[in-house]
């Protein structure tokens, strides 16, 4: 009998998860804030992310959150205010902190001139995971994301969505604890979305942790324990989707619905609510 696609996943994510003296919590904003000059980009952030969570973070454009998750992963540094990730501030125990973290970015860089499997033992040789196994756990994720057949391929062959997914297997070769990934599903066709939605169930099982940020709110919805909506730099709204239901003080609401309404764009709410309801 053959592997399903969900017991290929929780195979491959043994190993995931935290030790025994892990912190509860798996990432912690205190007071962040990034300036531009005068411009406040971010405008002091809190947030408590618990272990085995998916969290969705959401905002119209320009809102601050590809700017909060370059801060989360640390590659851009906070002009006040503290990251901790699972109990490691980034900015005293950089090392300790970024090793447990998987970061897919938005707009991510490639080696062209590489192959996808060249470039997955490089990601592996930075991690100093250079060894059978991580190749294996590589290979097993490009085998179910169909991309095993183009490993010996240049990268500047392929394809948005098989960049994508390169990306994504690069980012879970270290089995890090923290996935912190810019618009997941941008690029990937339906199938490879949901492969994607499921990695992501089967890792929090494990005891993994993701912090996603996405325009597609019907994911978010979908996938997402708790949510926060920022805007302009702040967060204006934050918890389950039952939460941000009371907030609305609508019991029926779907995300898009809540977020037209928390963003300010209340005309936009009702555009939609009337072309749901019309017979069209
Ligand atoms: P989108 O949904 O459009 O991707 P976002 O919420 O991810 O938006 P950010 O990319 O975080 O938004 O940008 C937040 C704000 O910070 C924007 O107004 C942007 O122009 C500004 N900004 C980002 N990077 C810089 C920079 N290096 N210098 C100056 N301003 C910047």
């Amino acid at each position: 009998m053959t592997e399903s696609v969900q017991d290929q996943l929780r195979r491959l994510m043994d190993g995931v998860g935290p030790g025994e003296d892990a912190t509860p919590d798996m990432l912690e904003l205190t007071g962040i804030v990034k300036r531009y000059g005068d411009f406040v980009a971010v405008d002091g952030i809190d947030l408590r992310v618990p272990r085995g969570e998916i969290f969705g973070f959401l905002g119209p454009n320009g809102a601050g959150k590809t700017t909060t998750i370059r801060m989360i992963a640390g590659v851009l540094e906070p002009t006040e205010g503290s990251v901790v990730i699972g109990g490691n501030d980034l900015a005293t125990h950089p090392v300790e902190a970024k090793s447990r973290i998987g970061y897919i970015p938005d707009r991510p860089f490639l080696y062209e001139k590489l192959s996808g499997g060249e470039f997955l033992r490089f990601v592996s040789g930075l991690w100093g995971k250079d060894e059978p196994a991580s190749e294996d756990r590589a290979d097993g994720l490009l085998e179910i994301f169909n991309l095993l057949e183009w490993k010996h391929e240049l990268i500047e062959t392929y394809s948005h969505g098989m960049r994508q997914k390169l990306l994504i297997t690069s980012a879970l070769i270290h089995q890090p604890e923290l996935i912190v990934i810019d618009e997941p599903m941008v690029g990937l066709d339906p199938r490879s979305a949901r492969i994607l939605k499921d990695l992501f169930r089967v890792y929090v099982e494990r005891g993994g942790t993701v912090f996603l940020s996405s325009h597609t709110l019907e994911v978010v919805e979908a996938v997402c324990d708790r949510i926060a909506i920022i805007k302009e730099g702040a967060i204006i709204a934050k918890g389950t989707m039952d939460d941000l239901r009371t907030l609305v003080d609508s019991g029926g609401a779907d995300l898009e619905e809540i977020f037209l309404k928390v963003t300010g764009n209340e005309d936009m709410a009702e555009v939609v609510a009337g072309l749901q309801d019309s017979s069209f």
